[in-house]
């Protein structure tokens, strides 16, 4: 079998979406599982695109990811250099062989000819407004202009571009390893530019030739660029190359949470998650879009996420880690349909990542805030805290965004909590626990639940009714980690603390 060289091709014209760690991590999934080699190469042959500190952002970001590049930017390598625009020597002489060959030709079309040629198209019914083989002979090129002006504007300096001369009526077939048969009638495809007016390859000629000088085996890629794949596909064929072309595999669209059209910054933006793997900066407007490292997202957790977006092991087991993926995956696996972005489903794996983190990590979390906050805990405070929140947490800012009250007493109270619970029962039961807690040893989860059992056989009333208002004067809230615990946390002080000053603050509401 071939060897398996696969790359991850990203352009660095802004920050890398969390749709392209997918693809990136498609092809590293690939690469690992058949000891091949995880390439990365940066397509910058786009000038005007290039957007300042994309790169490195692209880097960065595959690290945090922990998708590890075998060769490439950043890692060096038999093919070097990886980054297109130092590779700007070596496409010239394959236009120039296609050229030779009469596959490809000169063109000198001013950007007033091409919009006149698009105008003129329009008003013809039916016909596509391209540069094609149903207009190329009447545009200015080497096909059109005699040998001597042809040469007369090369050696004038006069700007050129190279296109494709596309076959017409010619059906152009390829295999995808995820759709099947793929087949495009030529006449539909355009004279695509090959090189640029200034003496850089576009995409299409350059990762072509790139991916065979690469030696690359597979093209696992997003569904977008299914369109240009017959495009290479002649590409190959004029260069000779039909037998070490790459099998093609294109990933299916990443849809919107409702599962309604393709995902889009927009989108995010507007329902409050990121799409970025990491914190950018667009270097442009100034603006600082959160990444999924800064929302508090596990980097094992987003990887367990994506590699889900489009793939599935054939099992009801979730959780895999990235060895388990390795082993796991297969292209045959890959589905058509597009995968339906569910950020639900994204937290719902942080949960169970973060969880699974040793108690020193979750400690840490907690700690790391504490310590902003100027705020003093015990180590073995710190660990019941963690060990208590651990199942209610998506994020590790969670552990102080959602268990403040254990520093921070309640100053307003669960007004629904209020409303529905506080009575006079309320009030004697509340009373009658803190003074029980008063003189009692340090309490523990079990000691609190006796006493307040105690308290409440002793009134004749259910114990279940007066958890609720218990919890609201305690932590404020009607929801929260377990409260026995709660309570054996904040110490026997604390707790009459807290039960008397709701008393004070809300003993105008009772009869
Ligand atoms: N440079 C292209 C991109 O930005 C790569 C597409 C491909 O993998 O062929 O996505």
């Amino acid at each position: 079998m071939r060897e398996v060289r696969v790359r991850f091709a990203p352009s660095p014209t802004g920050a890398l979406h969390i749709g392209g760690v997918r693809t990136a991590l498609y092809n590293y999934l690939l690469a690992r599982k058949n000891k091949g080699t995880m390439i990365l190469r940066i397509e910058d042959t786009d000038q005007g695109r290039y957007v300042e500190g994309a790169e490195k952002y692209i880097l960065d970001s595959l690290a945090w990811a922990g998708i590890q590049i075998d060769e490439g930017v950043g890692a060096g390598g038999p093919y070097a250099p990886y980054r297109q625009s130092e590779r700007k020597g070596i496409y010239l002489p394959y236009a120039m062989k296609l050229i030779a060959d009469d596959n490809a030709y000169y063109a000198f079309d001013t950007a007033q000819e091409l919009e006149a040629m698009r105008e003129r198209l329009k008003a013809t019914a039916g016909a596509n407004a391209q540069y094609g083989n149903q207009t190329r002979l009447q545009m200015s090129n080497s096909l059109t202009l005699s040998e001597s002006e042809v040469k007369q504007k090369l050696s004038s300096g006069e700007p050129y571009v190279i296109r494709l001369k596309v076959p017409q009526g010619e059906k152009i077939e390829l295999t995808d390893l995820i759709r099947g048969a793929v087949s495009v009638d030529s006449t539909e495809i355009d004279d695509k530019v090959l090189m640029k007016s200034d003496g850089m390859p576009t995409y299409h000629l350059a990762n072509v030739v790139d991916d065979y000088l690469m030696k690359i085996s597979h093209v696992i890629r997003g569904e977008e660029w299914l369109p240009s794949a017959p495009l290479h596909v002649l590409l190959y064929r004029y260069l000779g190359w039909k037998n070490d072309m790459p099998q093609f595999a294109h990933l299916p669209l990443l849809l919107k949470p409702d599962g309604n059209g393709k995902l889009s910054k927009r989108d995010a933006d507007k329902m409050g998650f990121p799409i970025f793997p990491i914190n950018w900066k667009d270097p442009n407007t100034g603006e600082l879009s959160l990444g999924f490292r800064e929302r508090g997202y596990l980097p094992d957790a987003m990887i367990n996420f994506l590699a889900f977006l489009g793939w599935n092991p054939g099992t009801e087991k979730e959780i895999f880690s990235m060895g388990e993926l390795i082993e796991a995956f297969t292209i045959e696996r890959i589905g058509k349909a597009g995968a339906r972005f569910d950020i639900q489903k994204a937290q719902w794996f942080n949960q169970q990542y973060l969880k699974a983190q040793p108690e020193s990590v979750m400690v840490g979390y907690l700690m790391g805030t504490l310590k902003e906050q100027n705020i003093s805990c015990t180590p073995d405070k710190a660990l019941k805290i963690a060990n208590v929140m651990k199942e209610r947490v998506t994020f590790p800012q969670d552990f102080w965004g959602q268990g403040k009250f254990f520093f921070v007493a309640p100053s307003a109270f669960d007004e629904q909590t209020v409303a529905k619970k506080w009575n006079e029962d309320a009030v004697k039961a509340l009373s009658g626990f803190s003074e029980k807690v008063r003189s009692m040893p340090p309490l523990t989860a079990e000691t609190a639940k006796n006493t307040l059992e105690m308290v409440t056989a002793d009134l004749g009333i259910k114990t279940g009714q007066i958890l609720q208002i218990l919890r609201t004067t305690i932590t404020g809230g009607a929801s929260g980690p377990d409260l026995m615990m709660t309570l054996e946390i904040l110490g026997n002080e604390e707790v009459v603390r807290r039960i008397r000053y709701a008393l004070d603050t809300l003993k105008l509401k009772v009869a």
